[in-house]
């Protein structure tokens, strides 16, 4: 008689672990381990740490940096972002990111004009 092979997924090898295996007897994230650096245990070291402060969402912080990124790239000193920091921050001492995005953009509107060139008074 013969024996019938299911083929259902086996577990990962690595003790404790619940995956199911996908490739040499270990599941996606233990076989990329062990694929990168010969040992399915080994971790990478982890990334820098964010900067991002308490109580600030990661899409406020991300929208925070895109606009302080614009700001930069239009050449505005420190002190010119300091101003501009000012300028919208709330009563109770937090910053309206909304409002800096808003005001990068238009800063940004601002020095996209084109420049108009008025030709001097004709001399007479
Ligand atoms: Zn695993």
């Amino acid at each position: 008689m013969a024996r019938v092979v299911l083929n259902c997924p086996t577990m990962c090898n690595v003790k404790g672990c619940p995956n199911k295996s996908v490739a040499k007897g270990l599941c996606a994230k233990h076989y990329m381990r062990a694929r990168r650096s010969g040992d399915p245990n080994k971790v990478r070291k982890r990334g820098p740490a964010s900067k991002r402060p308490a109580g600030v969402s990661a899409r406020t912080w991300t929208r925070f940096k895109h606009a302080s990124n614009m700001i930069q790239a239009m050449g505005y000193s420190l002190e010119e972002f300091e101003r501009m920091m000012n300028e919208v921050k709330r009563r109770n001492g937090s910053y309206n990111v909304s409002r800096l995005l808003r005001l990068a953009q238009y800063a940004l509107e601002y020095l996209q004009q084109p420049v108009l060139i008025t030709p001097p008074p004709p001399k007479d």
